[in-house]
Formats: C-alpha cells, sequence, structure tokens
C-alpha cells in the first residue's frame, strides 16, 4: 500500500494544488439563513471534481442541489459481501482568512529552517514543533497573503487520489465505497442537508485531521443555556425599594459563573461555561451560555448548576423571574463509538500496520463526524497532513498526505473482510 501511495504522489500533490486554487469561501450569514453551499465556489469545486470521477470511469457521480457531490463504487473482486463505507471531506474553507487567489507555494525536502513568506507572515519551527518534525518532507506553503485551505483540501486530494488508485487498480479488495465532499463545514452547517438517503454505508470516516497519526474519536457534548430575567419596572426616581433591574440581575448571574471554568482559563479535558451574550433592558434581559464538557454526567451537573445560580439570583428581589431553556447543540461521539468500534479498530490496525503510531486527540468542539454519529453512523475523524489551519501560515506536508492515501488503501482493504 505505501509502495502504491507513493506512485500517486504526484497525482495527490497535482490535485491538492488544483484545488486550492479554487476559492471556496464559505459564508457564515448565507448559512445561518439555511443558504447551502453558502458560496458558488464551493458549487463549482463540486463540479470540477464531479467531472473527474465520471473521467476516471465511476459512474455514480452527482452534486445535489445543495452543493453535496456523492459519488460510489461497487465493491471490487470477490468482497461483494463486505460492509459499505462512507468517506468525506469538505470543500469550503473557513472566511476569517482570505482564501481567494491562493497561490501555493512548495518546498521539496524541507531544509528545517525558518521561511518568511511573501505576504509576510513567517512559519517558525522554533515555534512550531510540527513543522521543526517536517524537516526533510515536501511541504506546501500559501504565499502568505491566504490560507492554504488544506483544511480540507488536503483530505479531499487523498479521497479523490484513492478512488483514482482503485479504478486503476482493480485487483484490489474492497467493499462498496461511497464518498461524500461536503459544503459550508466551517459554518456548522456541513450536516444540515448531507443525503444520508442515498448512503448505503452505515460506518463513515471523516479526512478532517491535521498532523500523522492523529484520530479524533471524541468531542464535547455541546449545550447551549438560555436565561431569561424579568425584573420589576418602576420610574428611576421613585424606584426605591420596589424596582428590580432585569440588567442588574443578568450582570450578577454572568458574575457568578465560575472563571476558573471558562474558554480561556481551560483546554485539555476540561470542560467550560462561556458566557456567550448578553442583551436587555431593565425590564428583561437575557444571557445565553455556552456549556461544554466530554463527560455527560459531568455535563447534567453543569446544567442543574446554571439553573440554581439563576435561582440564587433573583431570591430575594420579589416581583422578578428566570425562566432557563437548554438546547442540546452536539453530543460527544465517543459513547456510541465505543458500541460501534469496528471501522476505529479498523483504521487504528491499519495505520499500526503501516508504521504510523495513532494519536487520539479529544476535540475541543465538534465535528461533521460528531453530527453524523449522533444520526447514528459512527464517524470518526483522521489526519489529512495539514497544520496550522485558519491561518495565513496553515502549511500541509505531502509525506503526512501521503501516508493518510496509503493508510486509506490499508483501511478499504481490512475492512471489506469485516463481519458486520
Ligand atoms: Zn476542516
Amino acid at each position: 500500500m505505501t509502495d502504491l501511495a507513493r506512485q500517486f504522489r504526484r497525482n495527490l500533490l497535482e490535485r491538492f494544488l488544483r484545488y486550492a486554487g479554487v476559492r471556496t469561501t464559505s459564508d457564515t450569514v448565507r448559512a445561518d439563513k439555511g443558504i447551502v453551499p453558502s458560496s458558488p465556489g464551493e458549487l463549482e469545486l463540486a463540479e470540477i471534481i464531479a467531472e473527474e470521477l465520471r473521467a476516471l470511469g465511476i459512474a455514480e457521480v452527482a452534486v445535489t442541489t445543495h452543493g453535496y457531490l456523492c459519488a460510489r463504487i461497487p465493491a471490487g473482486p470477490g468482497c461483494a459481501c463486505g460492509p459499505p463505507v462512507c468517506l468525506l471531506a469538505h470543500l469550503d474553507t473557513v472566511e476569517t482568512v482570505s482564501g481567494a487567489d491562493v497561490r501555493p507555494c512548495v518546498f521539496e525536502g524541507y531544509d528545517g529552517t525558518a521561511i518568511t513568506l511573501e505576504g509576510g507572515a513567517a512559519l517558525d519551527p522554533a515555534a512550531d514543533a510540527e513543522l521543526a518534525a517536517a524537516k526533510g518532507e515536501t511541504i506546501i506553503t500559501s504565499d502568505g497573503r491566504t490560507l492554504l485551505g488544506a483544511d480540507d483540501k488536503a483530505g479531499v486530494a487523498e479521497i479523490v487520489t484513492l478512488m483514482e488508485i482503485l479504478l486503476a487498480h482493480r485487483e484490489i479488495p474492497h467493499g462498496e465505497i461511497e464518498i461524500i465532499l461536503s459544503p459550508d463545514e466551517e459554518t456548522g452547517h456541513g450536516m444540515d442537508f448531507v443525503p444520508t438517503q442515498w448512503m448505503h454505508s452505515r460506518h463513515c470516516l471523516t479526512l478532517d485531521g491535521s498532523g500523522l497519526g492523529e484520530i479524533e474519536c471524541e468531542c464535547f457534548n455541546a449545550w447551549k443555556s438560555r436565561v431569561v430575567f424579568t425584573g420589576v419596572a418602576r420610574h428611576t426616581g421613585t424606584a426605591r425599594p420596589a424596582m428590580v433591574n432585569a440588567v442588574s440581575l443578568a450582570a450578577d448571574f454572568v458574575s457568578l459563573l465560575p472563571r476558573h471554568e471558562s474558554p480561556e482559563t481551560t483546554d485539555g479535558r476540561q470542560g467550560f461555561y462561556a458566557p456567550h451574550r448578553v442583551s436587555g433592558t431593565m425590564e428583561d434581559a437575557e444571557v445565553t451560555v455556552l456549556l461544554r464538557d466530554f463527560d455527560a454526567a459531568a455535563m447534567e451537573k453543569r446544567l442543574k448548576i446554571v439553573e440554581q445560580l439563576a435561582q440564587a439570583v433573583i431570591a430575594g428581589h420579589t416581583g422578578s423571574t428566570v425562566t432557563v431553556t437548554h438546547t442540546r447543540q452536539y453530543v460527544n461521539m465517543r459513547e456510541s463509538l465505543e458500541k460501534q468500534p469496528v471501522l476505529l479498530n479498523c483504521l487504528v490496525r491499519a495505520a499500526k500496520s503501516l508504521g504510523v503510531t495513532p494519536v487520539f486527540k479529544p476535540i475541543r468542539g465538534g465535528t461533521d463526524g460528531s453530527r453524523l454519529t449522533e444520526m447514528g453512523y459512527p464517524t470518526p475523524n483522521m489526519w489529512t497532513g495539514g497544520h496550522n489551519f485558519h491561518s495565513p501560515t496553515e502549511w500541509a506536508s505531502l509525506d503526512q498526505m501521503e501516508k493518510a492515501l496509503a493508510v486509506l488503501i490499508e483501511f478499504v482493504v481490512q475492512f471489506a473482510y469485516e463481519n458486520i
């Protein structure tokens, strides 16, 4: 598998550079209004890749009205019984850094020294251990004016190259392979219109991770609490003692949230309360709080604490009220993946068999995979070889991309023999 991936290294690079050149910056305001894809470039790239897949000889290729590219190849020889699997990556790039006119720079056999890009941004191996470790590899950067878009065009290029290899080498055993390249991951709407009705697969894998060996199978549980206070309105000149100011209640509530459990004071596996938005008047005021915890029981506790703090704030303020509404945003995929570990175990085996040590990192956020897992499709996330995402100093290692491709080939072969 390593040799095959090596043979297609140039194709992988060419593809990645070509995709990076298409502007696919997604737009949160439009996506929040339900407009998906939120930018024309996402659809453009989907159509470019659809044509490419048809030219490779894939019969089942379609782009949905919401810009999801779906393609499927049948099982290889002797593997008609293997379970189908769906591989996913996202076409869009984040809007916080320009994705217009991306001009990638390729450094073959990176010498391990600092790189100053044309746009002024610098990549410093002294401050970036992953870059220092990539000495000798072929690395790709933007020219410093834009992001590179390795998040997630590295994943896209790896999936498309895998399809090319499977079609060129029909002797490779594999089950039915489905791919979905999706829009609007960065706006948080990537799975809003995912065509699950099209899928035969019950197991999926996203390629949207970073450095070599990274496999993500755990993310936050995420809830949002809306806390609404009503006060007792009076003319300010004659307010004493009856007035209760809802703005003050909201401020009291925020001040009671533990500061040592906020996003800016936590990392690793610690959860937090993040006061997210405050609005209101003397009559009524609203606070939204984002709650995050890896542990489901600890999250239950956080929800109760929000309620208790809200009640504590109004205690003694006659006439005031508070209502607390909790909304679930996404759930930690760990539990579901533990119940249905076949794909994850297979991926880990494939990585180890090619000498890649899996690195398990909890994600302090959610992924398309966590949404899919919640929908009933266990979906871990694997590395793509991209680094420093969402920044003009984003870079990718072609060697790590090639390794991802080799592991993907090995994975589809091993998965074809799984009995589920
Ligand atoms: Zn991504």
